[in-house]
């Protein structure tokens, strides 16, 4: 810093107090800072270490997409994005520099055609206007590229660029015109916080008072976050892109163009071509930490690494062999484990809230995250689905460097990756490890990575390798996921469900706490199982689970371990502070082992002294119980819709239990099954997965979860008002429907548009093959302004879109398979 800079920033005189301080001056941080003031706040001060921008913001690419997402959120945070970024010199005076070129990707083989079909079926829903076009349409679009590979083009003339520097300048006038404070050249060195609250921020020309503070700060927000005891897991990793001299036929109005099977995108720089690559495996940086002092900084390019890259992708625009470099960029970006924003109030701290961690997609979705941040801030609930962006679906070990450096280098390349159903990372592996790993690797299973544990996700036979062929289709193993799932029907399966996150609440006032916090009713007897959801304010469900009564006052909630962060902090806000509760963290207290499946009493009752008939252990109850030498916790529960028990195991007992139970099977023709089999036969029951079918938008009325909902519980409970309300109507236009396609050929994976009576009516969650029901079996929402009724859905005319073709379905809002649920209950 210069004297003169020096003299100027020991001028600078910070409020003491504001409302809300933003970490942070790139485009997040200005965005956020924007759409504050335009739901009112403006008692609002950005503090930005450097200057406007400074961080990874003034190098972007500037690319601006709303076609090429499959998910509704960040299409509609993309779509908004690419409107505001043409609005905001209307009312600002300051252009963003935005471009409507249009983008088209290119498809060179028939998998990348099939998933960029699905895609851009998937985007006309949520009124993307993307077109497919031919090979000679693109030669004719781009007489300079090589097309003779290409078997078609996705173009989106909506889509464009943007320059980043102005657009990020727009916003932040347009924050300062709602009365933002922007201060340049001052850095946050602290978090102040109060009983778990958030209270200020503090900087070296004094502190700030604040009720919220929001930690915008791109690449250092991990660091930000270790001030506040937040974990914030994100990696910076190099990024590079290289601009020609001026080649003759390219002009400004050149499309943005993403050659996904050469990991390029391409656009036009000064005349020239700007050329960048997501390469499958890419470099890490700042391991050390973000230096402080990185400001519009650049990295020394390791041009030997990228040549080869460099050298396919100019195959594409022959004529660039032959331009001059004019220059190779190389500049970091943060990406994160799971290639997904972390966004929202941290788990572990109030009123601290993140947003961050934008894997190269910060520019062109940054409009939008900033109209979702300050909506969550101002009303206290985000308005759009964030179970994959919230940050809270992180967990701890996530913030472990190793695993980030390890990971974030794959999830640069998975960008441009085809986004296959059960698409699995390579790195970062075997974090976690149930106790049963090496036994059920020996049996031959195919481990998938869910919240780091290594589950298995299907098993290979003997003498057939356990790998998986990627596809849209058929993968290699629908064969041995369909035994699997055959066997829970008809014999008896073992499955580790060690995955299942485990908490125990205890406490004189645990009953009434929890009762407060589900809207089911959990006051039951000593030994039930209650299934139920959590719901927040408006009646939509913050989280679906199991609440088993252990003792008078002792609880179990059993949850995927993937929620298990927003779970604990759900707790943590909504039991009042003076209740007797104790809540506690019992995850790797216990391993999991799921039998299921007609037989499976037969079975359990071998190893046990403990009366398994209907009479002594009915369904939704849990008992204490032997088998062989241990105590294990059982409970009669499914999610497979069959006679069956989870075992919770004291860890140390778990293999003993193992090998009681393989070796008891043999007699009942016990066979492992993997999580494929298990959602395969779930979809057939109709069970939702929260996250995936049912999210925060959705409330249990619509989701086809009422039964499971008691209004007339005393003290009522979180969410009960809106809810009734719903309840009042009368009439539900939103609802969830399972769909059973006619033809047993075509396969539903998720995303798949339905169609009633030609128009276009919802899409599916989630899909896969019912194997006993004979066909592709989805979930899905369908909407309807007259009412989703029985009749509704009873009238038919249902149809299904796969990739631009559409098949007849059969629709119902009860479950096809077992409606009246004889086979759970006998
Ligand atoms: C080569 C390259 C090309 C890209 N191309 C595109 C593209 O085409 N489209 C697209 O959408 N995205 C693109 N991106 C990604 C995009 O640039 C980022 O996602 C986006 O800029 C992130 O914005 P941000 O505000 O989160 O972070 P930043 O811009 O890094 O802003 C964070 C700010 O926080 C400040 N800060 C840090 N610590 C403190 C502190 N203690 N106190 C105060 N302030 C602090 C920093 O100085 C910085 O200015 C590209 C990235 C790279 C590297």
């Amino acid at each position: 810093m210069t004297e003169v800079q020096e003299i100027e920033k020991s001028a600078i005189e910070l409020p003491r107090h504001k409302q809300v301080v933003i970490i942070g001056g790139g485009v997040i941080g200005c965005s956020v800072a924007y759409h504050l003031t335009k739901l009112g706040w403006q008692d609002v001060v950005l503090l930005e270490r450097n200057q406007l921008t400074a961080g990874t913001t003034w190098h972007a690419a500037g690319l601006v997409e709303a076609n090429g997402f499959f998910d509704e959120t960040s299409i509609e945070m993309a779509k908004y994005t690419r409107e505001l970024y043409q609005t905001l010199e209307a009312e600002t005076g300051q252009s963003t520099g935005y471009k409507p070129v249009g983008y088209l990707e290119f498809a060179t083989s028939a998998s990348r055609l099939e998933g960029l079909r699905r895609i851009a079926e998937f985007n006309r829903g949520f009124d993307v206007q993307v077109e497919e076009i031919s090979p000679s349409e693109i030669k004719r679009m781009l007489p300079l590229a090589r097309t003779d590979d290409i078997l078609a083009g996705f173009f989106c003339a909506e889509d464009g660029r943007v320059n980043p520097i102005d657009a990020t300048m727009a916003l932040a006038k347009g924050a300062r015109m709602g009365g933002v404070q922007i201060f340049e050249e001052v850095e946050v060195t602290g978090v102040q916080q109060n009983n778990g609250r958030v209270t200020g921020v503090v900087t070296k020309l004094g502190e700030i008072e604040a009720e919220y503070v929001i930690n915008c700060a791109g690449m250092w927000a991990r660091q930000i976050g270790q001030m506040a005891g937040v974990n914030v897991p994100l990696h910076a990793v190099e990024h590079y892109y290289l601009i020609t001299e001026p080649i003759e036929g390219v002009t400004p109005d050149y499309p943005v163009i993403s050659d996904l099977d050469r990991y390029a995108y391409y656009r036009e720089e000064t005349g020239g071509l700007l050329l960048g690559l997501f390469e499958p495996i890419a470099a890490p940086w700042g391991m050390n930490g973000i230096p402080k002092d990185f400001s519009f900084g650049e990295i020394r390019p390791d041009w030997d690494r990228m040549m080869p890259y460099i050298e396919e992708a100019m195959k594409r625009f022959p004529v660039m062999q032959h331009a001059g470099i004019h220059k190779l960029f190389c500049g970091p970006e943060s990406f994160t484990p799971d290639m997904a924003p972390l966004m929202g109030e941290a788990p572990e701290l109030k009123n601290f809230f993140v947003a961050a961690g934008f894997n190269s997609l910060g520019i062109l979705l940054g409009g939008g995250v900033g109209r979702v941040i300050a909506h969550w801030i101002v009303n206290g609930l985000p308005d759009v689905d964030v179970s994959e962006i919230n940050i809270a679906r992180m967990l701890p070990f996530q913030n472990n460097p190793k695993y980030l450096r390890d990971r974030t280098v794959e999830v640069l390349g998975m960008m441009f990756k085809e986004q296959f159903p059960n698409r699995q990372y390579d790195t970062a592996r075997h974090v976690r490890r149930s106790i049963f790993h090496e036994r059920l690797a020996e049996a031959g299973a195919y481990f998938g990575a869910y919240a780091g544990w290594e589950y298995p996700d299907w098993f290979a036979p003997k003498g057939v390798e356990p790998r998986v062929e990627y596809a849209w289709g058929r993968q290699n193993w629908f064969e041995y996921s369909e035994a699997e799932h055959r066997a829970a029907r008809e014999g008896v399966v073992l499955m580790d469900y060690s995955v299942m996150g485990k908490i125990l609440v205890q406490g004189r006032d645990a009953e009434k706490a929890l009762n407060r916090i589900c809207a089911n009713n959990i006051a039951v007897p000593i030994g039930r199982i209650v299934y139920t959801q959590w719901l927040n304010e408006l009646g939509t469900i913050e989280a679906d689970l199991t609440v088993t009564r252990l003792s008078e006052d002792q609880y179990l909630i059993l949850t995927g371990d993937g929620t298990r962060t927003a779970v604990l902090a759900w707790l943590q806000r909504n039991i009042p502070s003076e209740a007797h509760v104790f809540v506690t963290d019992i995850n790797s207290a216990y391993s999991v082992l799921n039998i299921q499946g007609p037989k499976s009493r037969h079975l359990l009752s071998r190893v046990t002294n403990a009366d398994l008939t209907n009479e002594a252990f009915p369904y939704l109850t849990t008992q204490e119980i032997d088998i062989g030498y241990a105590p294990v916790r059982a409970l009669r529960v499914t999610y497979v819709g069959e006679l069956g028990w989870e075992l919770y195991i004291p860890t140390e007992f778990s293999l003993h239990v193992f090998d009681t139970l393989v070796a008891a099977g043999q007699e009942d023709g016990l066979v492992y099954a993997g999580l494929q089999a298990l959602d395969s036969l779930r979809l057939e029951k109709f069970y939702r997965d929260f996250g995936n079918d049912v999210d925060n938008m959705d409330n249990p009325l619509e989701a086809g979860l009422g039964f499971f909902v008691d209004f007339d519980k005393p003290g009522g409970f979180i969410g009960r008002e809106a809810l009734l309300q719903v309840k009042q109507t009368g009439i539900l236009k939103y609802r969830m429907v399972q769909f059973l396609l006619e033809d047993p050929e075509p396969l539903l994976h998720y995303g798949e548009t339905i169609y009633k009576d030609g128009k276009r009516a919802g899409y599916i969650r989630s899909g896969g093959y019912g194997h006993t029901l004979g066909g592709s079996v989805g979930l899905g929402f369908v909407e309807n302004q007259e009412g989703v009724t029985r009749d509704y859905i009873d009238s038919g005319g249902f149809e299904i879109d796969i990739a631009g073709d559409r098949y007849p379905a059969r629709a119902s809002l009860r479950p096809l398979y077992d409606p009246q649920l004889e086979r759970v209950r006998c």
